[in-house]
């Protein structure tokens, strides 16, 4: 068996095509151009590439984006006048802090200092809050995403075993949570967790969040599984740069009913997602119906 491939490129497509949709609207109906900012201390050249990709992203849907780069040796005060900039800007909905941040800065600090109804990565404590009780919270763009493709690709999710590895507060944890949410009966693995392998294996969801290179192998996967490899690992191969997930992709995809690569799964949504949060957002203060 061969697995079916969850194409998260193909997903992205049509996401950012209902976002520039809903975008037009915004403006012709409402003169309203949704705004967002990106911030990004320091030079860390992966999430320069992120930040660049997301301002490219959110031109391309026709909105007003606004690129903040600031010297790694920044202050914690000069960061949080900008925010407190940015809160107050009626122009900007959406403001999202890169991580991580350089050491000497405080991130919990920093991100809990966004107006929650900007908090479009839905880091704020507020936001987890409200994910955590079911309420209308503004939810991460990464397991936002991967939620999207499984509900893409299984339609219900209720009842099915579900099996999260990672506990992140940036992709775990908020998975556990919309997996619950959707009545999935969830579990959290981590470091650790005892037997992982037999864990995965009564998986009907497996999502690997974990970044370590391949390191689910097939033989850790129920068969016709739907497998969601969040894991982004650069690693050298015959003398060649390579991006792998955490799931080892050759043995999974005998294995699993679908599976999503890498690249081009999981990754490709994450910003699609993250346009649509900041769509969200500019709908919420204006109280405007915000796209499904
Ligand atoms: P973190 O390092 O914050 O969390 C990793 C988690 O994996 C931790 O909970 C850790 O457990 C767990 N873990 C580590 N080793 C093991 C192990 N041997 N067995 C079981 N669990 C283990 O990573 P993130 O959640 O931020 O990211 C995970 C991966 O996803 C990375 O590869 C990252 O690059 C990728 N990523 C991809 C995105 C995308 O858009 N595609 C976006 C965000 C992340 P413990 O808590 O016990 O330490």
């Amino acid at each position: 068996m061969t697995a079916q491939l969850v194409d998260g490129k193909a997903f992205a497509v049509q996401l950012r095509s209902r976002v520039a949709g809903h975008v037009a609207w915004l403006k012709e109906e409402h003169r309203i151009t949704p705004g967002l900012a990106v911030v990004l201390v320091g030079d860390d050249p992966a999430s320069e590439v992120y930040v660049r990709n997301k301002g490219r992203q959110t031109i391309e849907a026709g909105m007003k984006g606004v690129e903040h780069k600031l010297p790694a040796e920044t202050s914690q005060a000069d960061l949080l006048a900008l925010i407190e900039q940015l809160n107050s800007d009626p122009e900007i909905h959406g403001i999202l802090i890169q991580l991580p941040l350089p050491k000497h800065l405080n991130a919990d600090l920093v991100i809990n200092a966004i107006d929650p109804a900007k908090d479009v990565d839905g880091f704020h404590i507020l936001n987890v809050g409200l994910l955590g009780t079911g309420q209308n919270a503004m939810v991460p763009c990464t397991p936002l995403g991967c939620l999207m493709m499984l509900r893409g690709h299984l339609g219900d999710l209720s009842g099915l075993e579900a099996v999260v590895v990672g506990r992140s507060n940036i992709v775990g944890k908020p998975m556990a949570q919309l997996l619950l949410r959707d009545s999935c009966t969830v579990t959290i693995a981590h470091s650790h967790t005892r037997d992982l392998a037999s864990i995965c294996r009564r998986a009907d969801i497996l999502v690997a969040a974990v970044g370590r290179p391949e390191m689910i192998p097939g033989d850790w996967i129920k068969p016709g599984a739907t497998v969601i490899d969040v894991g982004i690992n650069r690693i050298a191969r015959d003398g060649k740069q390579q991006l792998v997930g955490d799931v080892d992709f050759s043995s999974a995809v005998e294995v699993a009913g679908a599976i999503t690569p890498v690249p081009g799964g999981v990754g490709p949504m994450t910003i699609a997602c993250l346009l649509a949060n900041s769509i969200t957002a500019c709908c919420r203060v204006h109280g405007l119906p915000a796209p499904e």
